[in-house]
């Protein structure tokens, strides 16, 4: 699509490229941005078995939308996490993705934060409030959400999970790992950077050269209901994440383009260093405590640590059983 001239009926901009093309050529051309981001980083084999982290908003629906036409459903799993914040209505938009994933013959999990931990998010975010920690909600949601999936990654079998975090997301990440100075946080971003620990599913993201909207454009196109209400943490304290987000819509809104330059030079940059033996992927070690994988020169993983210091010593970590045999049992 993008050599040729679009025939349709203009009728969407795309700011970073200049151009109106229709919204048939522009799914067209968002699916096949994603299909070759795919096959350039080999992120998965026709044959793999794949869990998708079903978030509910509109980047997982593109996910869905997408991998159900280039991948076989029957080796697909969706899993969403309720996180647990009162007033999101998180539960809902997940019945939601579930209705639309079953439409497109995928089955969804759903699971919780409570379930894996005991504890909502909320409820976690109380003792850390108690505790006088000075760690962000959302500092807690990534770290259990990306246990939770990997849990669920394992036990289902799976070979890669795949999360829809969408070019804006990538940059933010890239950019906080420059900012910090973490040149290995930096190369772990390459989406050719893989983990050879067996605890560990390696995590592919599809969307990495998807602009955010682009993929509410999308959504949008294909009448996707847009969830109604915000997660009251969103706005609390803006985190440096928050900051860099806000930089980077103001450089993007005066230079169409540069966030997708930022990524793009980044990738080549990091996956010459990786080709070239500059770093090497090596087994994670294991947390003494809950026995997951944790960061390299750790002994306890930053999600017991973080608990234990808000007083939940003995967390369940567990996986939603009924619903897991469900999955197993049709399978
Ligand atoms: Fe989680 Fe933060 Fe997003 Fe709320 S805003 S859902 S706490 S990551
Ligand atoms: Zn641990």
């Amino acid at each position: 699509m993008d050599k040729v001239l679009c025939p349709g009926r203009p009728e969407i901009y795309q700011t970073h490229k200049r151009r109106a093309v229709s919204k048939i050529c522009f799914k067209e051309d968002v699916k096949q941005r994603i299909q070759r981001t795919i096959t350039k980083y080999d992120m998965f084999k026709p044959s793999d078995k794949l869990v998708l982290g079903l978030s509910g908003g509109k980047d997982s629906y593109v996910l869905l939308d997408i991998l159900s036409q280039i991948h076989n459903p029957d080796k697909i799993i969706g899993v969403s996490i309720i996180e647990g914040i009162p007033g999101y209505n998180k539960p809902e938009d997940i019945r939601y993705m579930k209705s639309l994933a079953r439409d497109r013959g995928i089955d969804v999990i759903i699971t919780s934060i409570r379930e894996y931990v005991g504890e909502t998010l909320y409820e976690i975010v109380e003792h850390s409030w108690k505790s006088k920690l000075n760690v962000s909600p959302c500092t807690f949601c990534g770290i259990l959400r990306r246990r939770i999936l990997n849990y669920y990654g394992r036990v289902l079998g799976a070979d890669k999970t795949v999360t829809a975090h969408n070019l804006d997301d990538t940059a933010q990440t890239i950019l906080a790992n420059i900012f910090r100075g973490d040149i290995i946080g930096l190369i772990r971003q390459n989406p050719i950077f893989r983990y050879p620990n067996s605890k560990f599913v390696n995590k592919v993201k599809p969307l990495r050269y998807v602009y955010e909207y682009e993929a509410a454009l999308y959504a949008a196109i294909d009448g996707f209901r847009f969830q109604d209400t915000e997660c009251m943490f969103i706005n609390q304290s803006p985190t440096f994440r928050a900051k860099i987000r806000e930089m980077l819509y103001r450089l993007e809104a005066e230079n169409p383009g540069v966030t997708l330059n930022i990524v793009k030079t980044v990738d080549d940059i990091t996956s010459n260093m990786i080709n070239r033996g500059f770093i090497k992927a090596v087994d994670l070690p294991l947390c003494v405590s809950c026995g997951e994988p944790t960061n390299e020169g750790r002994s306890i993983c930053k999600l017991c640590e973080l608990l234990g210091k808000v007083g939940i010593r003995s967390p369940i970590y567990q996986v939603n059983f009924k619903e897991y045999a469900r999955i197993m049992s049709i399978r």
